[in-house]
């Protein structure tokens, strides 16, 4: 690693690639001869126009986002999404939600201010430790669409198919695992995902939505800002953007696109979170805390035989330069998470130390 930069586990904000960070750092003080930093551009100017335009452009080639679909960058992060969907997209007043997890907790409590949540699955039976089967839901016909978190950041799972809808519209939360993986976005209604846990500088969500979702017919209390049509019909330049961060993550799809796209994203991550999972599988010290076939690819849990061995644990490995490997302090345990910018050298060092305390304090 240069710089003295160390590998980070972080569940978000997440390490960055290396060479965007470089390249922001070039540009930090003249962008382009334009005299100034993108931190001090007009977002009216053309320059940052073009910026906003590239990125929503190397976003669409990266996922291949059908033209039939709007690529909005809204503020307010992740969370600002859980009360956004509801508001924008619950006509009838009623909503589907799967319940996987801490992430779709807090999206079900935010949806059920506004109006009627059913529970269509949960795997609360055994602490959001797997993904529960929806390939049967009962989904009543005025259901407005079905939400799930498609990776749950703190539990560690994820959705390896995504659930009969019944042909409903399809919600997904992506946050932790945005841009991972290919993506069918014509399967979904909408999509949304805050930045900074696979791509950017936190404050930013990028929501994908079908044309035909963006409505104007929504009560006259909904406020301007939350109305996904106004941030539609002007290029996501309603008020001032968080202009950094969509610099930011126009810098990342670029070096994503360069790097041979999301296929070679997944193969890279496959391979990557194999490492760890097949060590945690070995290890008769550490547990993965999550089903076999429901595992994230970005976010692995695990255990050692108790609590006071997890503090010691995360301790020691901070203490080794592997930063942040505390569980959530819902759920307690080890978390690492291992997004696209974690090199495969991290997680390889990082099972070598785990490898070592085993032999030593095991
Ligand atoms: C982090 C996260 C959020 C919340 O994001 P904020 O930007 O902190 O509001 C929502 N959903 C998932 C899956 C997350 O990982």
């Amino acid at each position: 690693m240069k710089y003295g930069r160390i590998y980070n586990f972080s569940a978000g904000p997440a390490m960055m690639p290396e060479p965007v960070l470089e390249e922001i750092a070039a540009e930090m003080m003249n962008y382009r001869q334009s005299g100034m930093c993108v931190m001090e551009m007009s977002h009216r100017s053309q320059v940052f126009q073009d910026i906003r335009d590239e990125a929503e452009a190397d976003l669409r080639k990266l996922m291949g986002i059908p033209e039939d679909y709007q690529v909005l960058f809204i503020q307010g992060g992740g969370t600002l999404q859980f009360a956004m969907v509801p508001m924008n997209l619950m006509k009838n007043g009623l909503a589907c939600y799967v319940e996987t997890g801490a992430w779709s907790k807090k999206a079900i409590a935010e949806a059920g201010k506004y109006g009627e949540v059913r529970i269509a699955a949960s795997s609360a039976d055994q602490n959001f430790s797997y993904v529960p089967d929806c390939s049967d839901l009962d989904i009543p016909d005025s259901a407005d669409y079905v939400y799930i978190c498609e990776n749950e950041t703190i539990n560690g799972t994820t959705f390896r198919r995504l659930p009969n809808t019944g042909g409903k519209v399809l919600v997904a939360d992506q946050s932790s695992m945005f841009l991972s993986r290919p993506c069918d976005v014509a399967r979904y209604g909408l999509i949304w995902a805050g930045v900074q846990k696979n791509v950017g500088p936190a404050g930013m969500a990028v929501v994908i939505v079908r044309r035909d979702l963006l409505r104007d017919d929504l009560p006259d209390f909904v406020p301007t800002y939350l109305r996904y049509k106004i941030h539609g019909g002007s290029d996501s330049l309603y008020n001032t953007p968080n202009c950094w961060a969509i610099y930011c993550c126009g810098k990342v799809f670029k070096y994503l696109l360069g790097s041979g796209g999301l296929e070679a994203m997944n193969a890279r991550n496959e391979e990557k979170a194999k490492i760890l999972y097949d060590f945690l599988d070995r290890s008769s010290f550490f547990t993965g805390s999550v089903r076999r076939e429901d595992r994230s690819l970005m976010n692995v849990p695990f255990v050692t035989p108790s609590p006071e061995q997890d503090a010691a644990v995360a301790a020691a490995a901070k203490a080794a330069g592997f930063d942040n490997l505390k569980g959530h302090k819902s759920v307690g345990g080890l978390r690492a998470s291992i997004y696209n910018a974690m090199p495969k050298e991290g997680v390889a060092a990082l099972v070598d130390f785990l490898q070592r305390y085993e032999r030593e304090h095991g």
